[in-house]
């Protein structure tokens, strides 16, 4: 199209066929990301253009390894980054209930309903969805009912057969670190260490670092240790040393190794004097240095990365030096034991017993690098359940269960308006189906037998009936304790209807010209159809 107000290279897609391409692009990545929906999902490879490999199960890992370029999907991307940061767990939940919304709001569209009338209608269904939630909750509180939790959210996600004990261990950081109904993950830190199996993962009060320490000669083990925090080198190579110095004399050479010794022994004496008995170093520490360490018993461990400085200052109650000079006892941390454990190949770095006792570590063992990468990403689902738990103990009846009685209970209060909204919150309700059929199909279960059977379930009163995966009925999943945090289920309905009705209330797509083979291939998009 000629336009006289943009450069030429602008791209402009009006009315209709601006929200037809934007619906069709929310829907291709709401059907990607749904065939890893529930415990019989399927994984996805990933892989990027330097061939390394992601294996995963994970709605939101999946969108964010995307190249993704459309502005209406990057939307949907950004709606299961916020799931994620907010409850850690119902990230493809989200992302297919925003595409079935949109998906069915093409169909009013079709039928030249206004995009007001269906945004309304939304708003509506939304709200009341909220309004219902609540009333189809239980309380939880025992850690039977925790660890039914962390296993609904990890099921799938390729920790199957340790899923018992994996639950067990996070429920327990959980209530480690729990303070006043809060739950700071940043508190509990994983590391991953390749060899043993899943089964072999666990939990220490404590942090522990994938370093070893610099020297042979330091003792493996420190008690009572009061631990230096620097994130300045113990080195004193510096550029403009390297270039301003010239040496024309063995003499002189002998005397600036001299030199440069005893700056090192001053740095060492420094850290003795302050009683420090642990150096944790976030840059280097020289040869030299390490020699005079180790001779005075002092344990330390170098390249220690910003995020574990930090947690360890949290942990033992120290602070960060910057500076030897500004090094005194009370910078120091503390810390019952220092020590070395071999995991593996390598050693760690085991700081336990700190002053902190909230802060914990959990370190995943497992075959290949492929599969820890998915523990860890279960694992983390299930800490993002407990920590919505924390906060708000409530949970809902999971394997579609929640979503059949949500959709009929708005499939009523639609009864009650007039007008052409009623057909949008209609349409809001058939979208709520989109899960339990989902999660049938994709165990390979007939999808509309389900529905049906969950309908009549339902109709007669059992509320709390959904799709049991483990046994392939339709029960009570409550009882049978697949069950998720309210949280998750908020969160994934006010996300979705938000960005679908932002969506839907844009007819102007102005888009500044790029690169021609960096743009979205459209038309491969439609031919998906
Ligand atoms: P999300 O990213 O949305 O959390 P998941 O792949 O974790 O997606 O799947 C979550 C869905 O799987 C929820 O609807 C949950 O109720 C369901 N689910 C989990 N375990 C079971 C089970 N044993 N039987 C049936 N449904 C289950
Ligand atoms: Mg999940």
């Amino acid at each position: 199209m000629t336009n006289q107000i943009s450069p030429d290279n602008t791209e402009r897609t009006v009315g209709r066929d601006a929200q037809r391409n934007n619906i069709l692009a929310a829907r291709v990545l709401a059907e990607t990301v749904k065939t890893t929906l529930g415990p019989r999902g399927m994984d996805k490879m990933l892989v990027d253009n330097a061939g390394n490999i992601i294996v995963t199960n994970d709605g939101v890992t999946i969108l964010s390894e995307m190249a993704i370029e459309h502005p209406a999907a990057k939307m949907l991307v950004e709606i299961a980054k916020t799931q994620e940061e907010e409850v850690g767990d119902g990230t493809t939940t989200a992302v297919m209930l925003a595409g079935k919304l949109l998906e069915n709001a093409e169909k009013l569209l079709d039928q030249k309903i206004h995009p007001t009338i269906i945004t309304r209608g939304y708003r509506l269904a939304a709200e009341k969805a909220l309004q219902i939630l609540p009333t189809l909750s239980a309380e939880v509180s025992s850690d039977e009912e925790l660890s039914k939790i962390a296993q609904t959210a990890m099921t799938g996600k390729g920790a199957e057969h340790a899923k018992e004990k994996l639950s067990e261990l996070i429920v327990q950081a959980v209530k480690i670190v729990a303070t006043n109904g809060k739950v700071d993950l940043d508190d509990i830190k994983i590391e991953k260490r390749k060899g043993k199996s899943i089964s072999d993962t666990k939990l220490i009060e404590g942090i522990v670092i994938d370093k070893e320490r610099v020297s042979q000669e330091m003792p493996t083990k420190v008690i009572n240790a009061k631990v230096a925090l620097l994130d300045c080198a113990f080195e004193i190579k510096t550029p403009e040393r390297e270039t301003r110095i010239s040496i024309s004399s063995p003499e002189q050479l002998q005397s600036f190794m001299n030199q440069e010794e005893e700056i090192l022994q001053a740095m060492v004496k420094r850290v003795v004097d302050s009683g420090a008995k642990v150096v944790v170093c976030q840059k280097g520490i020289d040869d030299v240095a390490q020699f005079y360490l180790a001779q005075k018993g002092i344990y330390a461990i170098r390249r220690v990365s910003r995020t574990d400085l930090q947690k360890l200052a949290k942990a033992t109650g120290g602070k960060i030096i910057s500076n030897l000079k500004e090094l005194s006892e009370k910078e120091l941390g503390f810390a019952a034991v220092v020590e070395e454990i071999k995991e593996g190949e390598e050693g760690m770095t085991y700081i336990t017993g700190c002053k902190n006792p909230k802060a914990i570590s959990i370190i995943i063992r497992g075959g290949t690098e492929h599969v820890i990468d998915e523990v860890e990403r279960a694992i983390k689902d299930g800490l993002g359940d407990l920590a919505s738990i924390v906060k708000d103990p409530k949970v809902v009846a999971g394997g579609g269960a929640v979503e059949i009685e949500l959709s009929r209970k708005i499939k009523e209060f639609s009864q009650t308006l007039r007008g052409r909204e009623q057909l949008a919150v209609e349409q809001f309700a058939l979208a709520l189906e989109f899960i339990p059929t989902t999660l049938a199909e994709n165990a390979g279960l007939d999808p509309l037998d389900v529905l049906t059977e969950l309908k009549v379930s339902h109709e007669g009163g059992n509320r709390n009936h959904g799709l049991n995966l483990f046994s392939g009925k339709v029960e009570d999943t409550m009882a049978r304790g697949i069950i998720e945090p309210i949280k998750v289920k908020n969160q994934a309905i006010s996300s979705s209807s938000e960005v679908a009705i932002m969506i839907l209330r844009i007819d102007d797509v102005i888009a500044a010209g790029k690169p021609k083979e960096k743009r979205l291939n459209l038309s491969q998009m439609a031919d998906y159809e």
